[in-house]
C-alpha cells in the first residue's frame, strides 16, 4: 500500500487507532482458523462515520478491506489474505440502550456478547444467542457470523434476535435495515441478508436486538453413558419426550478427558459420552419436564445422573462445556474445530461416521455437540508442520461434508463458510443460488473489496 493512501487512513482514526508495526500486523493476521496473511495497516475506528471514510478511500484506491471483531472464528473468515485494511471493531464498544419497556437493546459492534447478556440480565430480560466464545466474542461479529449456541435449540439463532442494522457499505454509503420495532415487513429483509454475510456485504456499525424476559426458573443436569451411541440415541429420545430443553450438548471421551487434563473438575474420563441438558420455563412445569428427560436418559441406559441442586452447581456442570473447547485446542498445537450438522434422527449415523472417517485416516477427532439441535462440531487435532498429517486432515474434512450432506444436512451449522468451507460450498448450493448470492455481493461490493476471496 502506498504510503501516502496509508498516510489518509491514519488521519482518519488518528495515530492512536491505526497501526502498521510487523509485530502489530502479525497480531491481525490470523483466527481460529489455521491460515494467515499480514494486513498492510489495522485501523480502529469509533464512529459509523469513520468506517464510511476509511471505505470510502479503500473503494477509491480498490484496497481489500476485512471486518474484524475478537478473530475467534473458526473458519477463517477475518483472515485478510488479499492483504489490504484490517477495520477492528473492537473500540466501538458501547451498550447505547436497552429498552425494558420495548424489550430491545442498540449496541456498537464491538460489544461483547457477555457483557448485552449480562446488562441485559440485570433488567430482568435475557439476550439467548449464546456462542460458547460469549466471553470474547464481539456483537458485530456474532451478528457477521449469525451466531448460534447452546440456547439456539429453544431459543434460535442471532438472526432471530435482530431488529435493525446500521452498516457502512464498500463504498462508504451507509445503509440502515430495519429498526426497533419487533414486527417490519417493509421491503426486502436486509438485516437478514446482512446477517451472516461474514463481512463480504458491509461493516455493521450498530446493532438492534430484541431482548426476552428473562426465564424465571431454570434446572441443569449431566449424564453420563458407558457407550457413545446410547448417548447420541438419548438426545433423539429427549426430543421426541416432548419438552425441548434450553441446551442440550455433547461431550465425547476425548473431549472430556481434555478438559479434565487441563481444568481437572471431576469428570468422569471412564464412560464414552457425556450430555449436559438445561431446561427453563415456568417453575410448574419443570418438575415434570426434568422428570421427561430423566426418563429418556434411564431408558438410554444412562450410567450416572446429576440434577445440579443449587446455582454453585449448575456453574460448575456449565463449566465444563465452556472449558470444552480451549481445552481440546491445548492438545495438540493445531485444531479445526467442524461445524457439520445433521438432522437429529441422523445424529447417532453422523457420529459414527466422523469416528469412522477419523480412524481410518489415523487423525485424533473428539466430538463436541450441540446435539439437540443436530451441529456437531468434530475437533480434528494435529500437528501443521507435519506436512502429511495435515494432509490427512484436509481428508477427514473432505470426506466427512459429503457424509452429512448424504444426511440430510449442512455443511455449516453455526460457524460459516470463510477460507475452510468455500470450496465445499457447490456441494450444497445449487448453480442458481450461487449466481443469485455473487449478483448480491456484486450489488452491494462492485469491486469486489469487502473481505475478499472468502465464499463469494
Ligand atoms: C472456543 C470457541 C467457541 C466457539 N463457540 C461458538 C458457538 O458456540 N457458536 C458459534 O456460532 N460460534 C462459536 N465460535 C466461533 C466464533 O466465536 C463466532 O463465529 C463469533 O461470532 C465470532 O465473533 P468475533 O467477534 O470473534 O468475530 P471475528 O472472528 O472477528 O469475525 C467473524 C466474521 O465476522 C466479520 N465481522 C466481524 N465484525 C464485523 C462487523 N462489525 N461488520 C461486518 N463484519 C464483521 C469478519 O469479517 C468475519 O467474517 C466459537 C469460537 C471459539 C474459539
Amino acid at each position: 500500500m502506498l504510503d501516502e493512501i496509508k498516510k489518509e487512513l491514519v488521519q482518519i482514526v488518528g495515530p492512536d487507532r491505526a497501526t502498521d508495526l510487523p509485530e502489530h500486523l502479525v497480531t491481525y493476521s490470523y483466527d481460529a482458523y489455521t491460515e494467515e496473511q499480514r494486513p498492510d495497516i489495522v485501523l480502529f475506528p469509533i464512529t459509523t462515520q469513520e468506517v464510511s471514510a476509511i471505505m470510502k478511500v479503500a473503494h477509491r484506491e480498490a484496497i481489500s478491506v476485512t471486518p474484524r471483531g475478537a478473530g475467534t472464528n473458526l473458519a477463517g473468515e477475518s483472515v485478510p489474505i488479499r492483504g489490504g485494511i484490517v477495520v477492528c471493531l473492537t473500540k466501538m464498544d458501547r451498550i447505547l440502550s436497552i429498552d425494558a419497556e420495548s424489550l430491545t437493546a442498540t449496541v456498537e459492534p464491538g460489544v461483547i456478547n457477555l457483557d448485552l447478556q449480562r446488562e441485559a440480565e440485570k433488567r430482568g430480560m435475557m439476550y439467548p444467542p449464546d456462542p460458547a466464545s460469549w466471553a470474547v466474542a464481539t456483537m458485530g461479529g456474532t451478528v457477521a457470523t449469525n451466531a448460534g449456541g447452546p440456547r439456539t435449540l429453544k431459543y434460535g439463532v442471532t438472526k432471530d434476535y435482530l431488529l435493525g442494522l446500521t452498516v457502512a457499505l464498500a463504498d462508504g454509503s451507509i445503509l440502515r435495515t430495519g429498526g426497533r420495532t419487533l414486527k417490519n415487513v417493509t421491503g426486502y429483509n436486509l438485516t437478514t441478508l446482512i446477517c451472516g454475510s461474514e463481512g463480504t456485504l458491509g461493516i455493521i456499525t450498530e446493532i438492534v436486538v430484541r431482548l426476552i424476559p428473562k426465564s424465571p426458573a431454570s434446572r441443569t443436569m449431566r449424564a453420563d453413558f458407558k457407550r457413545l451411541e446410547d448417548c447420541s440415541d438419548a438426545v433423539a429420545a429427549i426430543m421426541a419426550g416432548g419438552s425441548v430443553p434450553a441446551a442440550l450438548e455433547l461431550m465425547d471421551r476425548f473431549v472430556v478427558k481434555a478438559v479434565e487434563k487441563s481444568f481437572n473438575l471431576g469428570l468422569p474420563t471412564d464412560v464414552e459420552g457425556i450430555l449436559l441438558i438445561q431446561l427453563d420455563g415456568a417453575p410448574e412445569t419443570l418438575d415434570r419436564e426434568v422428570r421427561q428427560v430423566e426418563n429418556a436418559l434411564i431408558d438410554k441406559n444412562a450410567k450416572n445422573i446429576i440434577i445440579a441442586k443449587d446455582s454453585a452447581e449448575t456453574e460448575r456442570l456449565w463449566l465444563a462445556r465452556r472449558a470444552a473447547g480451549p481445552a481440546v485446542m491445548r492438545m495438540r498445537p493445531n485444531i479445526i474445530t467442524e461445524d457439520v450438522t445433521v438432522p437429529v434422527s441422523q445424529l447417532t449415523a453422523m457420529i459414527r461416521k466422523v469416528t469412522e472417517i477419523g480412524e481410518r485416516h489415523g487423525i485424533q477427532v473428539g466430538i463436541l455437540a450441540h446435539a439437540g439441535d443436530g451441529n456437531l462440531h468434530p475437533c480434528i487435532v494435529f500437528d501443521k508442520r507435519d506436512e502429511d498429517e495435515y494432509k490427512r486432515v484436509q481428508t477427514v474434512c473432505e470426506e466427512l461434508i459429503p457424509e452429512a450432506l448424504a444426511l440430510g444436512g449442512t455443511l455449516s451449522g453455526e460457524h460459516g463458510i470463510g477460507i475452510a468451507k468455500a470450496p465445499f460450498l457447490r456441494l450444497e448450493m445449487d448453480p442458481v443460488a450461487l449466481q443469485i448470492t455473487q449478483g448480491i455481493k456484486n450489488c452491494f461490493d462492485p469491486k469486489g473489496i469487502l473481505n475478499p476471496g472468502k465464499f463469494v
